[in-house]
């Protein structure tokens, strides 16, 4: 299952077929775009270089958090107050909203840019380790992919981003890789 948060740590693209061409999309004017599009946030593209800094930043601390919680361990408070600092820039109200005539309580951000939206991907992020279970983050068990992703089976044993994709490309190499050995 893609989330925000994923989609934002896997703009750093690694060749899932060859390993050879791996490309970090984050700096591409289609590629925040095409992010702020999918997750309706308001920001200018292309976001200049501090901006760009500020974003490459978060996706590395984001990766490291996001890599530490995966295997059961609490977050740890350096990595707490980093998210905090980054949640810390921007300021939301309070609104009612009637939700299928569901009286709901909401925190409407009013700002928009790029310090909003990676206000927003951490609170995404806030999400899965309040609502979620950290451990069933995954990296795409391919070495060449690595593509993170959210384990929502049941059996939680997601091993692949696509079976059809990555799981299948493995197979076929555990296959030559089992003729391989037969012949010598
Ligand atoms: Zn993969």
């Amino acid at each position: 299952m893609d989330m925000m948060w994923t989609d934002f740590l896997n703009s750093d693209y690694h060749d899932w077929k060859e390993g050879k061409h791996d490309e970090d999309k984050l700096p591409l004017p289609t590629w925040q775009q095409r992010f702020l599009e999918q997750h309706q946030l308001k920001a200018d593209v292309p976001a200049n270089e501090q901006q760009l800094a500020m974003l490459c930043t978060l996706r590395a601390q984001l990766s490291k958090t996001a890599a530490e919680v995966a295997t059961g361990e609490s977050l740890s408070a350096k990595h707490m107050q980093y998210l905090n600092d980054m949640l810390a820039g921007v300021s939301l109200q309070r609104q009612l909203q009637m939700d299928k005539e569901q009286l709901t309580l909401h925190y409407v951000c009013q700002q928009t840019g790029w310090d909003m939206v990676a206000a927003e991907i951490v609170a995404d992020f806030a999400a899965t380790l309040l609502h979620g279970d950290a451990r069933r983050i995954r990296h795409c068990d391919n070495p060449d992919c690595r593509w993170v992703f959210y384990d929502d089976t049941r059996s939680r044993t997601k091993r692949y981003c696509d079976d059809k994709l990555c799981g299948n490309l493995m197979k076929v190499r555990r296959f030559r890789a089992r003729q391989k050995n037969k012949k010598s």
